[in-house]
């Protein structure tokens, strides 16, 4: 059995793609029928333009014919998709250029590493290999040197030992000493007899009839055509099937994370070699980043300030207090019947009247000077006021004026340094004992006053025992619409007004202020959200740009690679390698820089609050942005025809 049968091959360039295009496509290769045998050294010589490297990508499988049959061992490769090719390619042959075409990023030895690594073989044995048939070629002192740095004569014998790297069984070399001075083609001619003398079948190709001659057998092409076969002249020689024997290919994959080590250490070599421009694209990701996670501090920060203000005042809470009543005109203290009647206005919730005065609390022999409250039952809700402990009081402890008080925490540490519960305890206010039954939830201090030192009793309680009055200092007003505030508190000043026949009551209305802080900090977050995700957005775009930039420019590269039997996917994860390995390198650097604009924030006092979700959100972004950005170029590298991109300048 032939190892490769080629039966009436032709291969016609130029079909119409849209009606209007020539009609004709011109046909390169007419009806090609050839049988090789495996061990062969045949020449395949004719004048340029007659279809010898169109013939050659078939061989190779990097082409597929327009009609005819190609069997390879007996099977039609016309069924094999494009991960066999790939494989056939790997494992069957290996591939000479007249243009060397190696991969200017890599080194020599990379170089002839490159189809092992497709073939999945382990890194230490890879390495030794490609050292070894290096040191056979006599180019074992420039291993590390780039394609740049070595003659042509030794950048093809890298290319040789490229082919020879997975076994080259069949070594493909077209026009391999044409780009080469006499000497160094005499010596190219010399290794490809040494291989065919050791087993190879060495397929050369050359429109050079002194170097076909060189061959065993001599096939010549005209206009696509064989027009004359020496045929096999050695035909003993053809049973000859021990190639290379030293090479143990790994048919396995390789592991995971050994491929997505290579590829980010082949990432890494490509972005080094373009640093300015990977810098470029790193410095959209970091500032990106960096602004998502600074914009992010900055709004929670502001709207912190907003909910403290919350916490402090209650939410939807405007306060009522009479005017500061002057020696000629004392104005008359706030009644109950003042909190129905602001009670009956439209948009009011709730209100609660508040008797505030300087008291005296005293627990065993420790006295302390606080604010005494009485107030109603669900003052709590209005204010917005928690107890930490116990209980608040209830409609009954109202009704019975119960000697129950709910205390701040400053009265608390004061009265209770022994550390014990204060629940349950007696304490005197104003010389009246009460049982303590909650504490308030810390409030912190606003305008310079502690808002923990006080304690709070009902209202009854407060009237009858301790105040001697029903006449409350203030009356706390919770209103339904925030919208509507500015105009309720008008009402309550009018109707209180009107009532009272003197206009002396002052609303303090919080509510619109809080309103509108609250609106300022929901919408600079907003916007500072959308500039954030704009720059991720423009940042991903720069990767997408870089990418496809990238893609283009080495096209070439993604036709070698594929030559020597990289699958589709080995390249579309080697660019998305490159394209996440960027961005997560900017998603980095961009947290480091975010997180010192938060500190430098924070010294300078801005109210900032920093978030570790945030962060590894932006940064999950960063590299997500990558993968999206990246994923187009990358498979518009994959879905190259090998053909197209090794001709790719
Ligand atoms: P050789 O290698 O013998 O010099 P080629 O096989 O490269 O010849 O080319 C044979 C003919 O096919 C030439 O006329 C060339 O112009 C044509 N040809 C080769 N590749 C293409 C292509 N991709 N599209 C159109 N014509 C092509
Ligand atoms: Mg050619």
């Amino acid at each position: 059995m032939s190892l490769i049968e080629l039966q009436d091959i032709r291969r016609s360039y130029g079909q119409p793609q849209r009606t209007g295009d020539d009609p004709s496509p011109t046909q390169v290769l007419r009806g090609i029928s050839l049988k090789i045998r495996a061990g062969e050294f045949v020449a395949i010589v004719g004048a340029s333009g007659s279809g010898k490297s169109t013939l050659m990508n078939i061989l190779g499988c990097l082409d597929r014919p327009s009609s005819g049959r190609y069997l390879f061992e007996g099977k039609d490769v016309s069924g094999f998709d494009a991960d066999a090719l790939a494989r056939l390619r790997r494992e069957a042959f290996g591939f000479v250029f007249q243009g060397y075409h190696l991969v200017q990023t890599e080194s020599a030895r990379e170089n002839v590493e490159i189809p092992a690594l497709y073939a999945g073989m382990p890194e230490a044995e890879r390495r030794a290999r490609a050292t070894a048939l290096l040191e056979r070629l006599a180019m074992g002192a420039r291993l590390d040197h780039r394609p740049h740095q070595l003659s042509g004569g030794q950048q093809q014998r890298v290319a040789i030992a490229r082919a020879l790297m997975n076994g080259g069984r069949i070594i493909l070399a077209d026009e391999p000493t044409g780009a080469l001075d006499s000497e160094s083609g005499a010596e190219v001619m010399k290794l490809l007899h040494e291989l065919a003398d050791a087993g190879h079948t060495v397929i050369l190709i050359t429109h050079d009839r002194q170097i076909a001659a060189q061959a065993n057998r001599i096939v010549e092409i005209r206009d696509g055509q064989i027009v004359a076969d020496s045929g096999d002249a050695h035909a003993a020689a053809g049973t000859a099937q021990s190639h290379d024997g030293g090479c143990a290919l790994g048919h396995g994959q390789a592991s995971i994370s050994a491929d997505l080590n290579e590829a980010a250490r082949a990432a890494w070599r490509v972005m080094w070699s373009n640093r300015f421009r990977t810098g470029l694209t790193l410095l959209g990701i970091v500032i990106g980043v960096a602004s998502v996670i600074a914009m992010l501090a900055v709004g929670g920060g502001s709207q912190k300030q907003v909910l403290a203000q919350f916490e402090t005042f209650g939410v939807r809470t405007m306060f009522i207090s009479a005017r500061e009543s002057s020696a000629r005109a004392p104005s008359a203290p706030l009644t109950l019947d003042d909190v129905d009647t602001v009670r009956s206005l439209p948009n009011v919730e709730a209100a609660t009247p508040y008797i505030e005065e300087r008291v005296v609390v005293r627990r065993g022999n420790v006295d302390h000077g606080s604010e005494g409250g009485g107030t109603t039952v669900g003052f709590n809700h209005v204010l917005g006021w928690r107890v930490t402990e116990g209980t608040m009081f209830d409609a009954v402890d109202e009704e019975r004026a119960a000697k129950v008080t709910v205390i701040g925490q400053t009265v608390r540490k004061t009265l209770f340094a022994d550390g014990s519960d204060p629940v349950g305890q007696e304490i005197l206010i104003d010389k009246v004992p009460f049982q303590v039954i909650g504490v308030l939830a810390a409030k912190g201090t606003t305008d310079g006053e502690d808002q923990d030192d006080r304690v709070v009793v009902p209202f009854s309680a407060a009237a009858a025992r301790i105040f001697g009055h029903r006449n409350p200092t203030w009356i706390a007003v919770q209103v339904r619409d925030m919208q509507q505030a500015t105009a309720t508190a008008d009402a309550i000043e009018d109707r209180l007004a009107h009532k009272r026949r003197v206009r002396d009551v002052h609303v303090w209305n919080r509510v619109e202020a809080i309103r509108m802080q609250t609106e300022t900090a929901r919408a600079m977050t907003m916007m500072l959200g959308l500039i954030a995700t704009i720059s991720l957005v423009v940042g991903g775009i720069g990767v997408m740009n870089v990418m496809l930039m990238t893609v283009r420019e080495r096209t070439r590269e993604v036709g070698i690679r594929m030559a020597t039997g990289a699958r589709q996917t080995d390249i579309l994860r080697q660019f998305m390698t490159e394209a996440v390995l960027v961005t997560s390198a900017g998603g980095t650097l961009g947290v480091i820089v975010g997180l010192a604009i938060v500190a430098v924030l924070m010294l300078a006092g801005v109210p900032v609050v920093f978030s570790l979700l945030a962060s590894l959100g932006a940064f999950g972004c960063a590299v997500l942005t990558g993968l999206i950005f990246g994923f187009m170029p990358a498979r518009n590298a994959a879905r190259l025809d090998p053909v197209v991109a090794l001709a790719s300048q």
